[in-house]
């Protein structure tokens, strides 16, 4: 049966190279996704919260929950990320079905067809396929930009989109002196400005970046009541598989996303939320996270290694101080990722080519690297593979 064409656009995304089922694929060495090492899952911790919760609270963790999330646990996530500067009540958490349904419900909440939204170039996939429907209309930028004015960018825009901490594809850390300018361009311009922050306790060097939401709140008197909208997930520094997150944002922005969250999944697992209270309140991501982060750092050194034993002919990447990724562009403009990929593919290796970061398709000389996921020994044999089909494109034999 040839599909219905309203698929079209649906089934033109990347999402089987990203969200992991190339796993499934044997022998292939999985460098395309962004995925955690199940290694660092806390699998007993969990176990056993997970029975005590359905033991002791079964009408919560069973039943259906506010849809806002459940009251203590948006009031241990308030008390968590408020600072001096930045006053957090309840109202100002919604909990959600992890990070994704954040950027879905802000989309839902702002956007209309042709509306502008300033994102950080390249872009996260997910938030490009979360806005898809909605057919915005898109104002790149790069943070290294020296010539970047954050109040033109953000002028008539919806929203603007960051990830401040190693973003998802480049690995990269915004400044704070940037995140100072784009915090105050926002009260300036009265723009939304969306601060996803997945990555920001996985950092391997150096000291934590103030979050733009906080720096928001020191402009502001009383209750946030500000034009960040902050969103965090426990997918990489629990597990992806609770699907919890959380939007840190004015009260009114979290009443209409909750109004939206309505209409999506009626209130997100009670179970893993009630999980999840549990695990934030005994220290659960604070106990694993020098572990995880012992085991990334190396897993990241194992990768960039092999790429310059392997890559450097051919591409360029920072060492990324945090997060996930590698972003590696090659030096040849004419060089084309989604041409290597499947040439990668057949030789056991997958990455992801920089096109999908972009909603028109650009950096097709760049690729995203994952290292968590692979120990380091599968992590250069990955780089070999790699290197290989990079070779025979290069020499023109592919
Ligand atoms: N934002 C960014 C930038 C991400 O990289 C991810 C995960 N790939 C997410 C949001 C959402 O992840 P989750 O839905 O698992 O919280």
């Amino acid at each position: 049966m040839t599909p219905h064409p309203a698929f079209a656009p649906w089934l033109a995304t990347t999402n089987d190279i990203t969200a992991g089922f190339l796993s499934a694929r044997p022998g292939l060495v999985n460098m395309a996704g962004g995925l955690p090492a199940p290694e660092t899952f806390p699998v007993e911790e969990l176990a056993g919260i997970a029975a005590a919760t359905i033991r002791e609270t079964p009408e919560a963790a069973l039943g259906y929950s506010p849809v806002a999330g459940l009251p203590d646990l948006r009031d241990l996530l308030a008390e968590r990320f408020g600072t001096g500067a930045l006053r957090l009540t309840r109202d100002n958490v919604l909990v959600t079905t992890a990070g994704m349904q954040g950027l879905d419900l802000l989309g839902k909440v702002l956007l209309q067809p042709g509306q502008v939204v300033a994102v950080q170039a390249p872009t996260y996939l997910g938030a490009l396929d979360a806005w898809r429907p909605h057919a915005p209309a898109y104002r790149p930028f790069a943070p290294g930009d020296n010539a970047l004015d954050p109040e033109t960018l953000l002028a008539g825009a919806q929203f603007g989109y960051m990830v401040p901490n190693f973003s998802n594809p480049t690995g990269r850390l915004v400044g704070t002196a940037l995140r100072q300018r784009m915090a105050e361009a926002a009260h300036a311009t009265g723009t939304w400005l969306v601060e996803d922050d997945p990555y920001g306790g996985l950092q391997y060097e150096g000291a934590p970046m103030p979050r733009m939401i906080a720096l928001s709140g020191a402009m502001g008197q009383g209750t946030y009541d500000g034009p960040v909208v902050y969103m965090g997930t426990l997918s990489k520094e629990i597990v992806p598989g609770l699907r919890i997150g959380w939007v840190i944002a004015a009260p009114a922005m979290i009443r209409a996303m909750a109004a939206a969250k309505q209409g999506s999944d009626m209130c997100t697992s009670g179970l893993t939320q009630g999980i999840a209270l549990r695990a934030l309140r005994a220290g659960l991501v604070e106990r694993i996270r020098p572990a995880v982060i012992a085991l990334y750092r190396a897993r990241r050194d194992a990768l960039c290694a092999a790429m310059a034993d392997h890559l450097a002919q051919w591409f360029d990447w920072e060492v990324p101080v945090g997060g996930m990724f590698v972003w590696a562009v090659a030096r040849d403009p004419a060089f084309d990722t989604d041409r290597l990929l499947p040439l990668a593919l057949r030789a056991g290796v997958g990455f992801t080519p920089g096109s999908v970061f972009d909603s028109t398709g650009e950096n097709r000389r760049a690729m995203r690297i994952n290292f968590t996921l692979n120990p380091p020994d599968r992590l250069a044999e990955g780089v070999r593979r790699l290197a290989g089909c990079v070779r025979d494109m290069a020499a023109g034999r592919a």
